[in-house]
């Protein structure tokens, strides 16, 4: 397994549609340990692979909160919401590609997911609370949708700025 270098906003790649994954194989599997990897360490509650720079259209999360709570790692292939609630809910959603920014986000409270895992079945669930925003706010980013899409003009143009002046300094080292 390795770490990888997480895509910082603004990046073109994070504002690209991602590609399917047509089969499961060696690459997509040492990708997925490497995304969860990256997702712990950083740390982080979800990571799409656009953040890493690799359009494929997978994605990892694991939403349990308390520290000493038992690792839940998943690995959602080509993930499909085929149901959303039309109760909704707010949370105050950040990001690993838009360090240190956290914004009010408004987005069904329930959703229900298709995917493939890694053992190429397909699986469908229903998420709620955390891991039903984080889903969302994860396969958004399959789509080079970002968080901070959902806000108004001026409040999206603010963290651009600071994540602009974040990479000129993370430039100069
Ligand atoms: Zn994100």
């Amino acid at each position: 397994m390795a770490l990888r270098k997480i895509l910082i906003h603004p990046d073109p790649r994070l504002k690209k549609a991602a590609d399917p994954v047509s089969a499961v194989n060696d690459d997509i599997r040492r990708l997925a340990d490497d995304m969860l990897e990256t997702m712990y360490d950083a740390p982080g509650i979800g990571l799409a692979a656009p953040q890493v720079a690799m359009m494929h259209r997978m994605l990892v999360m694991d939403c349990t909160k308390e520290d000493d709570a038992t690792p839940a790692p998943m690995v959602l292939i080509n993930p499909q919401i085929t149901w959303s609630s039309e109760e909704r809910s707010v949370y105050d959603e950040g990001c690993l590609s838009i360090p240190e920014q956290y914004a009010e986000v408004e987005r069904p409270a329930e959703v229900e997911v298709e995917w493939m895992g890694l053992d190429g079945q397909t699986t469908r669930e229903r998420f709620d609370g955390l891991w039903a925003t984080c889903v969302q706010h994860e396969i958004d980013h399959l789509d080079g949708k970002l968080f901070i899409d959902y806000l108004k003009p001026l409040k999206r143009q603010m963290i651009t700025r600071k994540m602009q002046k974040l990479k000129r300094e993370m430039a100069r080292g």
